[in-house]
């Protein structure tokens, strides 16, 4: 993948992430007040450019695959529990906006720790109840080092169920990871989007995968630009920090690193250390387990 679209895929999460915090959990934005710059507030009282859980977990996932050069679940499921315990790759020093799902599995994992005999990194719930968006949110990473599409659905597939285990997670992310991949809708997925005639008021964005999956693609499909996608899909709302982290890196992805408006990279929470772990994600050459 070309580097710059792939720098852009990793900042476009985070940047979509931070420009969506202040607004988790609102009603949808109404015609005269859109947010489009960083915004301090909302329900984790953010500073400017501060990024939440979707770009902690990308960072967990990218500095495990640059130390290991492939695809270790229990590396990176450490790296999450070091998160949720220890408040490693957050701007507060601790974990916060955490979702559910996410929650049940690094606990249920933390407690085996010490009992290798049963150690099993794979911990997502397969209840279709639990189908949130929490894997998609962080997809960028695998997607940068995979060497071809069915590398990509396939380390889409793995990174998804570390902490989500139900079908329809899964279906998503393979969608997603094919389409980040390659930088574009695919048609074959049409059916899964939303018609871009659309009314506004009809886009949902909650935590459900299947809703953010949706106003992503509807947010980059009705836009032109990275900032115009990603002021579209955090305005809808609710889980907007996440709506936002995925149609960032979609849009990061299409536009490339260049084309995001420097005040969205200047205002961004360690935007040196994002920058820097995504150069050195997107030169790790990938070894297949068995040949490590
Ligand atoms: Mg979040």
């Amino acid at each position: 993948m070309n580097v710059d679209k792939s720098i852009g895929m990793f900042l476009g999460l985070a940047i979509g992430d931070a420009l969506g915090a202040p607004l988790e959990f609102k009603e949808a934005s109404s015609p005269d007040s859109i947010l489009k710059k960083y915004a301090t507030g909302g329900a984790h009282n953010v500073s400017i450019g501060e990024w939440t859980d979707d770009t902690s977990m990308a960072l967990a996932i990218a500095n495990s695959l640059i130390e290991k050069e492939t695809f270790d679940a229990d590396d990176i499921m450490q790296k999450f529990c070091n998160w949720y315990e220890k408040g490693e790759y957050s701007t507060r020093g601790r974990c916060f906006d955490i979702g559910g799902t996410v929650g049940v599995a690094l606990r249920s994992y933390s407690k085996t720790l010490n009992n290798s005999e049963y150690l099993q990194p794979y911990r997502g719930r397969t209840a279709r109840d639990s189908s949130g968006n929490g894997a998609l949110m962080r997809m960028a990473p695998v997607i940068m080092v995979a060497t071809d599409r069915f590398h990509a659905t396939q380390l889409a597939t793995q990174q998804t169920l570390l902490t989500h285990g139900s079908n329809l997670c899964v279906e998503y992310s393979l969608m997603l990871a094919e389409e980040l991949y390659f930088g574009y809708p695919i048609a074959r997925f049409e059916k899964y989007k939303l018609p871009l005639d659309i009314n506004e008021n009809e886009v949902m964005s909650g935590g459900f995968v299947k809703e953010t999956y949706e106003a992503a693609w509807w947010a980059f499909s009705t836009t032109n630009s990275f900032e115009d996608c990603i002021i579209r899909a955090v305005n809808r709302g609710h889980d907007a920090d996440t709506t936002g982290a995925v149609a960032g890196m979609i849009a990061g992805r299409h536009y490339g690193h260049r084309n995001i408006p420097s005040y969205f990279k200047d205002n961004l929470m360690w935007y040196d250390e994002l920058f820097q772990t995504a150069l050195d994600l997107s030169y790790v050459e990938y070894k297949d387990a068995r040949d490590a």
